[in-house]
């Protein structure tokens, strides 16, 4: 092979390699639940992380340097500052140049021609990229217009550097191809990334959500009890559970159709969660059987809550979509944390409670007490 072409292939090798390293570590610090939590909610941070890590890539890029033959060595740096305005807008491109600015003056040591037009070129690509990427359009051609913006940025820098050498040429010719290809390659990296992440968080929510009525479903339900549970003993408050089970629901099913009988489903969904408080959590643990979690409800509380929720479905019309209405009623089953041994246990007590409710007539509210069932109708 050419002698100066296997450097070359040597050093695009390791920036593909400290790219991609990269680019999945930065994926990886972003999307930690931890930090997470803490920008998501704070929108203006985000630049703030996207500028500092296009910042810290430009920095890693600028030490591989890359070998043109002969004798000419060029940098991918601007790809940080690129990728920092594709995914931050301005505040993010500026702080990345900014950042790989003052390295390379730290580096370099001393103030000259060529330090003043390195720093221009990255302040010039910040700048036109960060305003370039609030133009409308798709992000592929955002990107082709940053990464268009920073090699006529750098081919600037470049011709200012080597003018009247031999090898200007081939070199503008090289560093584009080079940066295009890389620059490229990162844009699909990070793309790929965030639809994984995407389809990840969106799998993760419809895992715990019932398909019919958009509520936790009983995979959730499980998790939440015993979680609950723990806040609510370490602060002292205490948590009830709600079982709410339709009555006679065969026959609304017989009499007038499964799809009525998802319809009713729906309503009554929308009917618990519209009477339970905000940070009540209504889930459907299966068929025509939901649950309301309570935090911070003493179970005199939970009770009163659920005779109304009681008389409200007894009363409410549902309306089919077909015009029909039709009546339903509910039992329910309240059983409150009194130092029980476990969430199973609270779940048991519920489930106890909405079976005496069934076995003394339905349409009732019946709370579990360590000795007796309380019931009212
Ligand atoms: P009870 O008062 O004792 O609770 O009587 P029930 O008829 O409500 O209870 P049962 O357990 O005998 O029947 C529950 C019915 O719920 C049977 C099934 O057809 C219906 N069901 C369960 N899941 C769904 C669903 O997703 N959609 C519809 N339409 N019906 C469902
Ligand atoms: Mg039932
Ligand atoms: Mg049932």
């Amino acid at each position: 092979m050419n002698k100066g072409v296997t450097p070359l292939l040597k050093d695009l090798l390791l920036n593909g390699s400290v790219l991609l390293a990269f680019l999945f570590v930065g994926n990886w610090l972003m999307t930690l639940p931890r930090l997470a939590a803490l920008y998501r909610p704070r929108p203006r941070l985000t630049p703030l992380l996207v500028g500092l890590l296009g910042g810290a890539l430009g920095m890693l890029l600028m030490s591989v340097t890359i070998h043109l033959p002969p004798n000419v060595l060029i940098d991918l740096r601007n790809l940080g500052v690129v990728l920092a305005a594709l995914y931050g807008g301005l505040p993010a491109s500026v702080l990345a140049a900014s950042l790989i600015g003052a390295t390379r003056v730290l580096l370099v040591g001393e103030w000259n021609g060529a330090t003043a037009a390195a720093l221009s070129s990255l302040l010039a690509t910040a700048a036109g990229c960060g305003l370039l990427v609030r133009l409308p359009g798709w992000l592929l051609l955002r990107w082709t217009l940053l990464t268009g913006w920073s090699l006529a940025v750098s081919s600037t820098f470049l011709t200012y550097l080597l003018y009247g050498g031999p090898y200007l040429g081939s070199v503008l010719v090289s560093y584009t191809i080079v940066f295009t290809v890389i620059s490229y390659l990162a844009f699909q990296c990070l793309e790929y990334m965030k639809r994984s992440h995407l389809l990840f968080e969106r799998y993760k929510a419809e895992a715990g959500t019932d398909f019919l009525t958009g509520l936790a479903n009983v995979r959730r339900f499980d998790a939440l009890v015993p979680e609950l549970l723990a806040a609510s003993r370490l602060h002292g408050e205490p948590l009830s559970l709600i079982a709410v089970d339709i009555d006679h629901f065969k026959r609304v099913n017989d009499t007038y159709g499964h799809p009525a009988g998802d319809q009713i489903l729906q309503i009554l969904a929308g009917l618990l969660k519209n009477a339970s408080r905000s940070y009540d959590i209504v889930t459907r643990n299966g068929g025509e059987e939901f649950s309301l979690l309570l935090p911070d409800c003493q179970q005199d509380k939970a009770g009163e809550i659920a005779d109304r929720l009681r008389q409200t479905v007894e009363r409410h019309a549902f309306r089919l979509a077909d015009g029909q209405m039709l009546h339903i009623t509910v039992s329910l089953g309240i059983a409150s944390d009194d130092g029980l041994a476990n969430a199973a246990e609270l779940v048991r007590r519920a489930d106890d409670a909405l079976y005496e409710a069934k076995k003394t007539g339905r349409n009732r509210a019946c709370q579990h007490n360590a000795n007796t069932l309380s019931l009212s109708k």
